[in-house]
């Protein structure tokens, strides 16, 4: 339980901040201006809605306004915490008073106009645009990382029984969405992890079909996207589930598009590609006719964000490396008649992967 208190977990963003700041200064910076909440939280434990780091090459400051001050005195133990009135005066006099004339910002976060803002606040400083900088350390995850997730899914394998028995002919996606949200708050989640998905029937060809007022009957196949939110962290599984008995092509699809759920798990190692784990889910259901059917990737790094790196697909060639985690979600959509997606969680060890929601059964279930 190391990430239960900011205590415990603060080596970790002590060691993350480092990690940063060495890629800040490989690129020339003298400082790093996070905007980005999740960064903020990632640097520093700080769980509210305003706050912003400057990282500097021997230190960090955490700056935040009066309604948040005795909360980052509580949680942020990695950057000294400052009460700003201002933001950008308050960031302008730290860059005066450690010299800084090379700041680096996050330049996906930041408004066209917050930059006008800065360019000319922070006068006679040389403003550096970059990308992923964070990011791109948040990509392998640490301790505490892998016990949220561990945790957040184990909510979710203590509510599939509770999904089963909810998924019924008469009952209406929306409520079924609904129950389950307060389940796993009940659970202990801090709510979900997004607008869940409960499609049926038909409904179930959209990709994102997220739940309607429409009732699940017998004879269709039900898609439930789900996922809890905590301490900051997500997680995110689909199950394709039969209400009775469906028709013969639709339990064609669900054991192929479980075949290639597992291709693509058995594909995951250091060294290949996200894209070669992509083409091994792919390649079986191009193989069996239905490559148009499965119009997205196989998946997508999972965090603070629901989405972030690694995308797992055919465009990107990232390379895999031991501790990052994402889904490997397959799917084949057939319009008017229905879809099977199966999405699972994975972390990368150093040989292969660790299915973190191999607890949530996925052969064909008919219920
Ligand atoms: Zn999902
Ligand atoms: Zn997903």
């Amino acid at each position: 339980m190391i990430a239960d208190t900011p205590a415990t977990a603060a080596p970790f963003h002590i060691r993350r901040m480092e990690a940063v700041r060495r890629k800040a200064e490989k690129e020339g910076l003298e400082a790093l201006l996070v905007t980005s909440l999740q960064n903020v939280r990632y640097l520093t434990g700080f769980s509210g809605t305003a706050g912003t780091v400057l990282v500097t090459m021997d230190g960090a400051f955490f700056l935040t306004d009066f309604r948040y001050t005795t909360q980052a005195t509580l949680e942020v133990h990695s950057a000294k915490v400052v009460e700003s009135k201002e933001l950008l005066a308050s960031v302008q006099s730290i860059l005066v008073e450690k010299k800084i004339k090379k700041l680096g910002f996050e330049s996906e976060k930041v408004t066209y106009y917050r930059a006008g803002e800065m360019k000319q606040k922070f006068a006679g400083v040389e403003l550096l645009p970059v990308k992923d900088m964070v990011e791109s350390v948040r990509i392998i995850k640490d301790e505490p990382e892998m016990e949220a997730f561990k945790w957040l899914i184990g909510i979710l394998a203590d509510t599939f029984g509770d999904a089963l028995s909810l998924i019924k002919p008469g009952a209406r996606e929306r409520d079924i969405a609904v129950e389950l949200e307060y389940l796993l708050r009940k659970r202990g989640a801090d709510g979900p992890a997004f607008d869940f998905i409960v499609a049926s029937g038909p409904r179930s060809a959209m990709p994102h079909g997220v739940a309607s007022s429409k009732t699940v009957a017998a004879g269709e196949l039900v898609t439930l996207d789900w996922g809890a939110k905590g301490r900051g962290y997500h997680s995110d599984n689909t199950r394709t589930v039969s209400v009775g008995k469906v028709d013969k092509e639709l339990e064609k699809i669900y054991n192929l598009v479980l075949e290639a759920n597992l291709a693509g798990i058995q594909a995951v190692k250091p060294g290949v590609t996200v894209k070669q784990v992509d083409d091994a889910a792919r390649k079986l259901i191009t193989d069996a006719g239905y490559g148009e059917a499965f119009g997205h990737g196989t998946g997508h790094g999972v965090g603070l964000d629901i989405h972030e790196k690694p995308a797992v697909s055919w465009r990107d060639e990232t390379v895999v490396e031991e501790g990052m985690v994402f889904t490997i979600e397959p799917g084949i959509y057939l319009p008017g008649k229905g879809g099977v997606r199966i999405e699972d969680m994975v972390a990368v060890t150093k040989t292969g992967c660790e299915v973190l929601s191999d607890s949530l059964p996925k052969t064909f279930m008919v219920i």
